[in-house]
């Protein structure tokens, strides 16, 4: 990643560039070389699969955030981890090791990477370690399992943060910034979707016990995330339907769900989600002076957006780097927090057990308790 480029996702995260990164303030042909700051975020990535060996790559363009260790279940990737990115035989582990972590001083944070339904257990284990958690979506199977983590986390002392690379995005954080100082007006509508066709019928994310739920639970999660930070406000009721075109492939996990939630200014967002079809990817927010479209909104880019005013020029960046060094940032340099805590996980959640309360019900309407 070049330099200007690193030097406006900076700017856009609103992260100390010049400090940090060794670059002047105003960004000029020739910035000094990069100057590693004093202090590190030391992440160990557990579970080795697609999405670590992504965040890993972009990693190696962080700042502020370094790879300094891996949980895995395979020797094999350990082997290739550790001569891939330099890591230490005494910061690698497996999941029945992980609990030594805790006497690890080279290791602050762990970003849990496996499947879903293991997410709950993995984040007690690294809590009782004594170590920062980052988990990934969805935080858990449910709203209860969310509560529990939290509990651990707060209990142990140890931040618990969310994987929802949306919140460094640099359209995301406009569109989100347009809202809050008035741009769109008082918000009236939302229209969000994502989903994809899915591949392999092998998969964990077919299997209700590693995945948690289908569609709903890996990228509806982006659609109902989205309406709460289009809207900015909290839903209070849910209805869902689902439609199964494939009840062999998708035997035990949601295939294609729509949702709507109500809000209580009055705004509904028609929401959807899928693992049966491509090209189903918007966020899009109207409000009584204009509006804000993202699509594609949800995946790793390039995200492009358009408003009442026109095209959207914020950078193209990589999700991950940013996201990493946002969450080190926040530790290490008490910086506020965009809505990445596991408290958002929990509210996802709560939203998530009420569209599939709905849909066991028929569609009725289910009003959703407060956190
Ligand atoms: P993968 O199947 O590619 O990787 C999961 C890894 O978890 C495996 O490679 C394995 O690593 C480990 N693991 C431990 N126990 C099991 C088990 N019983 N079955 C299978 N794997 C196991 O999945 P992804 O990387 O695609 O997804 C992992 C998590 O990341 C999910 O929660 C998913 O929702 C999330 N994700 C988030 C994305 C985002 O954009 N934020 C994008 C993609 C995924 P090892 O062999 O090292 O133990």
């Amino acid at each position: 990643m070049n330099s200007r480029r690193d030097f406006l996702q900076k700017v856009s995260l609103g992260i100390g560039v010049t400090a940090l990164s060794g670059l002047p303030a105003s960004a000029n042909n020739s910035p000094e070389p990069f100057v590693r700051p004093e202090k590190q975020l030391r992440v160990a990535l557990m579970g080795l699969g697609s999405y670590a060996t992504r965040v890993a790559e972009a990693m190696q363009s962080c700042k502020l955030a370094t790879l300094a260790g891996v949980v895995s279940g395979t020797p094999s990737k350990i082997n290739t981890w550790k001569q891939k990115y330099n890591i230490p035989d005494k910061n690698t582990y497996n999941y029945q090791t992980i609990s030594e972590i805790k006497n690890n001083p080279d290791i602050d944070i762990v970003y849990v990477t496996t499947p879903n339904s293991l997410h709950h257990k993995h984040v007690l284990q690294i809590a009782a370690a004594g170590k920062h958690v980052l988990c990934e979506k969805p935080v858990a199977d449910n709203a209860k399992q969310a509560r529990e983590m939290i509990a651990a986390c707060e209990k142990a002392g140890v931040k618990f943060f969310i994987g929802y690379r949306m919140h460094f995005e640099p359209h995301t954080r406009e569109l989100i910034r347009m809202r809050e100082a008035g741009e769109l007006g008082k918000i009236m509508h939302v229209n969000n979707y994502m989903g994809f066709k899915s591949g392999d019928p092998n998969q964990w994310r077919l299997k209700k016990a590693l995945a948690g739920g289908g569609a709903m639970m890996d990228v509806g999660i982006y659609a109902l995330n989205g309406a709460r930070y289009a809207t900015g406000e909290e839903p209070i009721w849910v209805t869902a339907q689902e439609s199964k075109t494939d009840p062999v492939k998708f035997k035990e996990v949601d295939e294609t769900i729509t949702f709507q939630l109500g809000f209580p200014s009055g705004v509904i967002a028609n929401c959807g989600t899928t693992y049966n079809f491509n090209n189903f990817e918007r966020l899009y927010v109207i409000g009584d002076k204009g509006f804000a479209e993202l699509s594609p909104a949800f995946g790793y880019g390039p995200i492009k957006g358009r408003t009442h005013l026109g095209p959207m020029n914020q950078p193209v960046v990589t999700h991950q780097t940013l996201q990493m060094d946002g969450i080190a940032d926040i530790i290490l340099n008490n910086k506020p927090d965009p809505n990445v805590t596991g408290h958002e996980g929990l509210k996802d959640m709560i939203v998530v057990d009420a569209v599939y309360e709905s849909i066991r019900k028929g569609g009725q309407k289910v009003f959703i308790n407060k956190v």
